[in-house]
Order: C-alpha cells, then sequence, then structure tokens
C-alpha cells in the first residue's frame, strides 16, 4: 500500500469545514456515503416538533409520547390502533414526504463522480430527490413495505393502497378488522420492514439484489482514494454504517474518513489520521459546497477560453 496523499489532509488546516469537503470530493476516485437521520432532520424530517405533534394529536394525548421514535416502538393495545398510527406514520414519512433540498444539493454534487450510497433511513427521500436507485442501498428497511413479522417467506410487499384505505378509514384511532393485513403463506400478523431491537428484518431478492451492488462498489476501489463521508450518523445504531465505515476506513490505507455531525463521536485512533470530523450543519454545509464547486467550474471555464 502506498502512502496516503489526501491534499485535504495535508493542507486542510485553515480550510472552511466546506472547503475541505469541496477538496475531499474532487481529490476522491471515489465515494462511498453513509446516510443517517442527522441528513433527514437537516430538511426538517424529524422525529419530533409540529411535524410529529400535529399528525398525532389523539394519540399523544392518549399515550403521552414524546416523539415518533418513542411512538414507533410502542406497544399497542391491538392492531387496529397499531395500523391507525402506522398509516400515518408512512403517510408522513413516505407517500407525503416532501422533497428534501440537501438530497437535491447532494445528488448534483455527485453527479459525475463514483459513488454509492447506504442509508440506515427507511423514508422516501432518495427516491423522492431522483437518486438511481441501483446507487442507494437501504439497509433498514422501507416504510412502504411490509414484511411477515415471523419472516415465514423471504419476500416483501408494497403497502401504499393500505395505508392509503386505512388512513381514509380510521375511527377514533382505529382502522377496520377487514384492513389489518395477514401474511398470506402463515396468517402471522405483517408489519413494516424495519430492523427490530435484534437487527432481524426480511430480506428479500430485491434487498440481496441492492447489496450486492452495494458490496460491487466497495470492491472495484480497494486501491483507490476512497472518500468515506458519513451524513448524519449517530450512535443509535453504529454497527449499521458508522463502525463498518471506519474498519472500512482502517483497512484502507488509501481512504479518508470524512464524518459530519454536530455531535463529537469518538474516532479509533487507527484511523484518526486519516480522518476529518466536520462540525456543521448538513444543510448549510452542502450549501456552502455547492457554491465553492460553482466557483470553481466557472474558473476552468474561464481558464480555457
Ligand atoms: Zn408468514
Amino acid at each position: 500500500m502506498g502512502k496516503t496523499s489526501w491534499h485535504v489532509l495535508s493542507n486542510g488546516e485553515y480550510l472552511t469545514a466546506s472547503s475541505k469537503l469541496s477538496m475531499a470530493l474532487d481529490e476522491a476516485d471515489a465515494v462511498l456515503i453513509g446516510v443517517g437521520a442527522g441528513m433527514a432532520a437537516a430538511d426538517g424530517f424529524t422525529y419530533a416538533g409540529p411535524r410529529f405533534t400535529q399528525n398525532f394529536p389523539d394519540f399523544i394525548e392518549k399515550y403521552r409520547w414524546l416523539d415518533m421514535f418513542q411512538a414507533s416502538v410502542f406497544e399497542f393495545e391491538n392492531l387496529n390502533e397499531e395500523w391507525a398510527f402506522f398509516s400515518r406514520f408512512v403517510d408522513l414519512n413516505y407517500m407525503s414526504q416532501p422533497l428534501g433540498e440537501s438530497y437535491i444539493r447532494l445528488k448534483e454534487l455527485l453527479e459525475g463522480r463514483n459513488y454509492h450510497i447506504i442509508t440506515s433511513n427507511a423514508d422516501n427521500a432518495f427516491e423522492k430527490a431522483g437518486f438511481d436507485k441501483n446507487k442507494v442501498f437501504d439497509v433498514q428497511g422501507k416504510y412502504n413495505l411490509l414484511q411477515c413479522s415471523k419472516g415465514c417467506t423471504p419476500k416483501r410487499y408494497n403497502n401504499e393502497e393500505l395505508m392509503k384505505d386505512m388512513i381514509d378509514r380510521q375511527r377514533g384511532m382505529k382502522v377496520p378488522d377487514d384492513l389489518i393485513p395477514y401474511c398470506k403463506e402463515c396468517g402471522a400478523p405483517m408489519e413494516l420492514n424495519r430492523r427490530n431491537h435484534t437487527d432481524w428484518m426480511v430480506e428479500d431478492e430485491q434487498f440481496f439484489s441492492d447489496q450486492k451492488l452495494f458490496h460491487n462498489f466497495l470492491d472495484s476501489y480497494t486501491d483507490k482514494k476512497l472518500l468515506i463521508l458519513e451524513l448524519g450518523c449517530g450512535y443509535m445504531a453504529p454497527q449499521v454504517i458508522k463502525h463498518p465505515f471506519q474498519q472500512l476506513a482502517e483497512n484502507r490505507q488509501n481512504a479518508l474518513y470524512m464524518t459530519v455531525n454536530l455531535k463529537d463521536y469518538r474516532i479509533p485512533p487507527a484511523v484518526r489520521k486519516r480522518s476529518i470530523w466536520l462540525q456543521e450543519d448538513i444543510r448549510t454545509l452542502l450549501e456552502n459546497v455547492q457554491k465553492e464547486q460553482q466557483i470553481i467550474k466557472m474558473k476552468i471555464y474561464e481558464t480555457e477560453q
């Protein structure tokens, strides 16, 4: 392995956060991006605040939930009530989720570059922003899919029509019995496709094909300058993105590990020398990187004239 040669590491001391990211993007042969809840929050897709209180006033009054996270792992009294909540949840976080500006910016910044994304978010943000599906690996499931709660079959089913019916026909925080979905194979209740506290979820053919594309990407750039970029990955499930990313950075001498997070998470000593922590708001950061990239393009254009 050759010595690493990232200019952003040797000359980065006096650069702004956005210049560091901009420079790293230009230096990299490929970019691996991990996206967590912090990225969604940057565009206002949060689990607390008005977005939560305005959509679930009845549930909040009954159960005194603090946020949607607490709600999403709640033990409901019955399936009628559970689906009254989750149908609205899916609508909010998937079907009616608006376009996120930071996702659009990220897509523009990645244009013409070799990249792949892995995300722990199960929302609709990447599809909505028009990302190439083959470059995004939804490792934690998707809110618009259903799975058998017993996992008897490796199949996932689209739930959008059903969720719409549930929203239309729910009364007093309950959906009618005839809308409650049960597994066609084993009769167990269906649930949203997401990983539970034991890290289990149903993985189907589509999941494995997405996973393969992700691994193919990693295998393609083993000796190249790989920018490993983490956007808003916290410590909810570090085993999904954060720890594998740090391990990858440790194993690859040419990789640069860049983490964007307001909080200061521990970086292992072995990768510290090839790490950059940007304590920045993701939305502002991407805005500024985009401006810098436009200036760079203008300069190139001017020198070519
Ligand atoms: Zn089943």
